[in-house]
């Protein structure tokens, strides 16, 4: 494909769309993203939202950053997108709040993977115990102690009845038994969205299409 601006980032709108390049653009830059994290930072969540504004100065303050024009400069590329500014000082907007959460619920730097934890859950297939892995690429995975499981899939353990991406976040202080308690109630809710017609990450409209594989049979007992 031709790129007559020679920004890569351009380039690739015809993937991501141009507003999504535009918004990836916006945060590509330091002073920014430490605007952006530094509201993150002041926000008092005892407070109601009308009053979580940072005045100016005290924004300035906290990015310490030497050169205010060129604060002043970053800050204003936010505005409307990132950053609200009102009379009292500036928040951060909902979308830049859901970006950082995404950022933040998927960059836990210690390693909670863990392999081969006995589940409280029994197999819905031939009713055994399950054990539960938890692997370096957020998902969990669930495998049959007694059948063959529910997948064949050659990147997967065998005997696997059940897996799913979940956060790292799920672990937080929890055994891996309530991770997967209440990751599994993550996990159905988001299906549930889905199921109902609307994105989970995004509330937008889902479109279905139904794709029978005629390569081979089921085999029998299979869901
Ligand atoms: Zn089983
Ligand atoms: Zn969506």
């Amino acid at each position: 494909m031709s790129n007559p601006t020679n920004s890569p980032l351009e380039a690739a709108a015809g993937v991501a769309g141009t507003d999504a390049t535009e918004a990836f653009g916006l945060l590509a830059n330091e002073t920014r993203l430490a605007i952006l994290l530094a509201l993150w930072e002041a926000k008092e969540p005892e407070k109601p939202r009308s009053e979580q504004a940072v005045p100016f100065s005290e924004l300035y303050e906290r990015v310490a950053i030497r050169d205010s024009g060129n604060f002043t400069y970053h800050l204003d590329k936010l505005d409307g997108t990132f950053v609200r500014s009102t009379e009292e000082g500036y928040k951060l907007s909902n979308t830049a709040a859901r970006v950082l959460r995404a950022v933040f619920a998927g960059t836990l730097t210690e390693d909670r993977s863990f392999e081969g934890r006995l589940s409280e859950f029994e197999c819905y297939r031939c009713g055994s115990s399950l054990i539960v892995d938890y692997t370096d690429e957020n998902e969990t995975i669930q495998r049959c102690t007694g059948c063959g499981g529910a997948y064949e899939w050659p990147e997967y353990p065998s005997g696997m009845v059940a897996h799913a991406d979940l956060p790292p976040a799920a672990l937080e202080d929890r055994t891996p038994q309530e991770m997967q308690r209440k990751g599994n109630t993550w996990i159905r809710n988001r299906l549930m969205t889905l199921l109902n017609g609307v994105c989970p990450d995004c509330a937008g409209r889902i479109t279905t299409t139904t794709h029978v594989c005629e390569d081979h049979d089921v085999p029998e007992g299979a869901v």
